[in-house]
């Protein structure tokens, strides 16, 4: 069993060796992560410039590009034979509802699905100071699970866990993706040459608070477990769009 594990907080994210320790009797676990964050990158791959691979231990390297390149790497070359399983994450910070668009964790799992191995991406709901060991011991427990049973072809699970004491967490809730109510903000300012420049920002995200969604089971406490499928169609809408006048 080869188990890749990848993130987009980078190679010095703590809950890399948390997870590695977790996963390591479950076969041989790689890590190939980014050389540094790349929080929000969703599915970029880099392809104008080349990139490098950086050894730091055996099974353990990084990459000075993006979390899918580093999945596409091990799958490329890197690793003498492609994983069984990829795990993304830990991240430190919540992936859910629309977020999931954004989100390079979740991304890396799905470039791990679309490769043709099952995937998790995984999830600590909290940006404040935070210990993995018991999260990487929930995803290993996942995982084992994952490698039993096995997951349809492009499908993957999407993880958050909520950031209490272990002792809390009230257990584990199989959820769909919540929905974010967007108060992002445009911040226009002038640079020191008189140019204007622009930020993206906005306060922390506000979820609409919807039973059964990923959001909605973390802030109770509970495990969020949300099935993805990276098969987008909306069947029903191709139907409606039949009644249009698309003729060329
Ligand atoms: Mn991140």
């Amino acid at each position: 069993m080869n188990i890749l594990i990848t993130n987009d907080d980078g190679i010095f994210a703590p809950a890399l060796a948390r997870l590695k320790e977790a996963l390591a009797p479950l076969g041989r676990v790689v890590i190939v992560a980014p050389d540094r964050d790349q929080s929000a990158t969703s599915h970029s791959l880099t392809l104008h410039r080349p990139f490098r691979i950086h050894t730091h231990e055996p099974d353990v390297y990084s990459v000075d590009g993006t979390p899918t390149d580093c999945v596409v790497t091990a799958w490329y070359g890197l690793l003498d034979r492609p994983p069984d399983l990829v795990i993304s994450g830990i991240n430190h910070g919540p992936n859910m509802g629309e977020d999931v668009f954004y989100s390079g964790t979740v991304a890396a799992a799905i470039e791990g699905s679309i490769q043709g191995a099952p995937a998790i991406a995984a999830s600590l709901a909290t940006r404040e100071a935070a210990d993995f060991v018991e999260p990487a011991r929930f995803i290993a427990r996942l995982a084992r699970q994952v490698i039993e049973r096995g997951l349809p072809r492009r499908q993957l699970l999407n993880v958050n866990l909520p950031h209490r004491p272990w002792g809390e967490v009230r257990g584990v809730r199989l959820t769909r993706l919540g929905s974010r109510v967007y108060r992002d903000t445009l911040v226009k300012k002038v640079d020191p040459r008189g140019r204007d420049y622009y930020w993206i920002g906005g306060e922390d995200p506000v979820w609409q608070e919807l039973d059964g969604t990923d959001f909605h089971s973390v802030h109770a406490g509970w495990i969020s477990v949300t099935p993805l499928r990276l098969d987008l169609t909306d069947e029903p809408a191709r139907a409606e769009l039949e009644a249009w006048n698309l003729v060329p």
